[in-house]
């Protein structure tokens, strides 16, 4: 099989009709990098920038950020690097934060509510960001946007940085694209509006099957029920990327479902526009992308979004897949 998906490495994804679908890595680290170029990625869809915070007794200075960013603009070259600003909160605590001990930490004080609070820690974040997008095709997306609000002050702070770098004579990209990730369901059911407002949504199915099903992530006791195929969040993928569509933008995935053999057909035949996965599902993924046309797979996620369990789901699949 090995041999076999090679043959995928150094060919653009593609369906069996010739369009062209973005297959991109997850990363954490620099180190991510060269197993996604290996595997074929055409890019970076998701960089999880919490990394750079972690295991470590203060926060990242701007001059440290700007390095690593910088680096991951100039090794992926052209290719596009989604750069997700800082996401903690959560499962992911840092320590010399000093923040509270929270009954839900999931549903608190996380991600863009810190950063918008603090700009202590995000400006730092946004200065490097953007420098660094001189050096390649970075892109900036922000996390776990609940609302309209969260999405107009995020976008007002990029303009605040830019209007500080100009004054000072430093470069970046005037065209840097800024998107958000749809990972909240009531981000999902107000993706009409957003959408007006951001160049790309991703959506982050991890978090979005947590919330939609009210299933904690990490709780191992319900984990079978932290799963894709539960008809509620397919509905919650359909309905983002046609609210995406409607206004011309582009939705990509970079949940764990993106890599998910099974989901494949209905991912692209529902319209998805960029798949980002960990790099050892990149290869497979290409494979499977080549086999099916668009109108064949759009059919079958029609058919998909009319079954009403997750057993019928899983097994509808089953009997398509290739
Ligand atoms: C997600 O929630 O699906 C996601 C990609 O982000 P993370 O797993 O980092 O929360
Ligand atoms: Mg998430």
């Amino acid at each position: 099989e090995q041999k076999r998906l090679e043959f995928y490495k150094d060919k653009k994804a593609q369906t069996k009709d010739g369009v062209d679908i973005e297959v991109v890595g997850n990363m954490g680290n620099l180190n991510d990098i060269a197993p996604i170029l290996e595997k074929g990625g055409e890019g970076v869809g998701l960089f999880r920038t919490e990394f750079l915070y972690m295991d470590r007794s203060e926060l990242p200075t701007e001059e440290e950020q700007f390095e690593v960013y910088k680096k991951a603009a100039e090794t992926m070259g052209d290719r596009p690097v989604v750069i997700r600003t800082l996401d903690v909160g959560g499962d992911k605590d840092l320590p010399y934060l000093d923040f509270p001990k929270e009954m839900n930490p999931f549903l608190g004080y996380r991600a863009i509510r810190i950063c918008l609070e603090r700009d202590d820690i995000f400006k730092p974040q946004l200065r490097a960001l953007l420098r660094a997008s001189a050096f390649g095709n970075l892109k900036i997306m922000f996390p776990m946007i609940a609302t309209m609000d969260e999405l107009l002050a995020a976008k007002a702070k990029v303009a605040e940085v830019k209007a500080e770098l100009e004054s000072e004579d430093k470069d970046y990209n005037k065209d840097l694209e800024i998107g958000m990730m749809i990972e909240i369901p009531a981000a999902v059911m107000t993706a009409d509006q957003l959408a007006k407002e951001v160049d790309f949504f991703s959506i982050g199915t991890n978090d979005l099957i947590q919330y939609t099903v009210a299933v904690d992530r990490m709780n191992e006791k319900i984990a079978q029920m932290h799963n894709p195929y539960h008809p509620a969040v397919l509905r919650m993928v359909k309905k983002t990327i046609e609210s995406a569509h409607q206004e011309n933008i582009w939705v990509g995935m970079c949940g764990e479902a993106a890599g998910n053999e099974l989901l494949l057909p209905f991912l692209l035949g529902a319209g998805l526009d960029e798949f980002s996965m960990s790099a050892v599902s990149i290869l497979k993924i290409k494979e499977l992308l080549s086999q099916w046309t668009i109108s064949e797979a759009a059919q079958k996620a029609e058919k998909v979004l009319e079954l009403k369990s997750v057993d019928e789901v899983k097994d509808y699949l089953k009997s398509i897949q290739k």
